[in-house]
C-alpha cells in the first residue's frame, strides 16, 4: 500500500520541497522537532530499513550523500542528527523509509 510520502511524491499532497532528482526527495517535516528538520526520501517504496536489499546500497548511499550536502548548503556542517525509525515499535508512523535530517544550529 502506497503511503503518504508516495502522494506527495506524485504531487496528490503538497509539501515543501527542498530538493529532487530521479530517485530521491527531500522535504521540510509538517511538524518540524528541531530548528530544520528534513525528510530525505527514496521515491522507491520501501516499507522499513528492514527490507532493504542489496540492490539498494546506491540509493542509501545517495540519500547519505545529499543529506552532507544539504547540510553544507545549510551550514550545520558543525552539528546535526541523521536517522531512521524503524518499525512502529521503533518510532515509525509512516511505513516509506525516510533519513530525518536534523539540527538546531
Ligand atoms: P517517522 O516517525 O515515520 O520516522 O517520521 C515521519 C515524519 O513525517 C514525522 O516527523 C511527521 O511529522 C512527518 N510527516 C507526516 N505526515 C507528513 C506530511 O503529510 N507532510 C510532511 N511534510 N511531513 C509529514
Amino acid at each position: 500500500m502506497s503511503s503518504i510520502f508516495t502522494k506527495i511524491i506524485n504531487r496528490e499532497i503538497p509539501s515543501d520541497i527542498v530538493f529532487e532528482n530521479e530517485s530521491i526527495i527531500v522535504i521540510k517535516d509538517i511538524f518540524p522537532k528541531a530548528k530544520i528538520h528534513l525528510l530525505i526520501i527514496p521515491k522507491k517504496e520501501i516499507a522499513t530499513i528492514n527490507d532493504l536489499q542489496e540492490t539498494d546500497k546506491e540509493l542509501l548511499f545517495d540519500m547519505f550523500s545529499i543529506a552532507k550536502k544539504l547540510a553544507q548548503d545549510l551550514q550545520i556542517t558543525e552539528g546535526y542528527q541523521l536517522h531512521f525509525n524503524v518499525g512502529p515499535k521503533g518510532w515509525q508512523e509512516v511505513m516509506h523509509i525516510h533519513l530525518h535530517l536534523m539540527s538546531d544550529l
